[in-house]
C-alpha cells in the first residue's frame, strides 16, 4: 500500500508511531486508545491489514473472532468481569481510522 494510505495504526503496530503498548504476539496488538471513554479502553487490532470489518472477506473472516477471543482471554487474565466489545463500521458507523480494530471498554481499571 502507498506510504500517504498507511493510517496511524499501521504506524503504531510498525513501531514508528508511539503508543501504550499493552500486549503483543504474532497475530494481534492491543494498546491504550489516545482519548479513553471508559477507565479502561483499549484497541485490539490484528497485524494483518484489513480495513474494516466491511471489508472481510472469507479469507479474512477469522480476524475478527481472533480479536474477540484475544480480548476475553486479557479479560479473563486481568480478573475484569464486565466489559464493552465494539467494531465501528464505515464512517457512518463512527470509524475514523480505516484499520480493523475492536474497542475494549470496562469500568474496571487493568492492573
Ligand atoms: P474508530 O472511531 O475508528 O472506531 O476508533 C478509533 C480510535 O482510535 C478512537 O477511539 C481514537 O481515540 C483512537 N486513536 C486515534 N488516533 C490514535 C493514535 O494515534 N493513538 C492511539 N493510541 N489511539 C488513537
Amino acid at each position: 500500500m502507498p506510504m500517504e494510505e498507511r493510517t496511524v495504526f499501521h504506524k503504531i503496530r510498525d513501531g514508528e508511531l508511539p503508543a501504550e503498548i499493552v500486549q503483543s504476539d504474532e497475530d494481534v496488538m492491543v494498546f491504550k486508545d489516545i482519548h479513553p471513554k471508559a477507565p479502561t479502553h483499549l484497541l485490539f487490532i490484528p497485524k494483518h491489514f484489513v480495513a474494516s470489518i466491511a471489508d472481510v472477506t472469507p479469507e479474512t473472516a477469522h480476524l475478527p473472532g481472533l480479536l474477540i477471543l484475544k480480548a476475553q482471554q486479557f479479560a479473563k487474565e486481568q480478573g475484569i468481569s464486565g466489559y464493552k466489545l465494539t467494531f465501528h463500521v464505515g464512517e457512518g458507523g463512527g470509524q475514523e481510522v480505516p484499520y480493523l480494530h475492536l474497542h475494549f471498554m470496562s469500568e474496571e481499571q487493568i492492573a
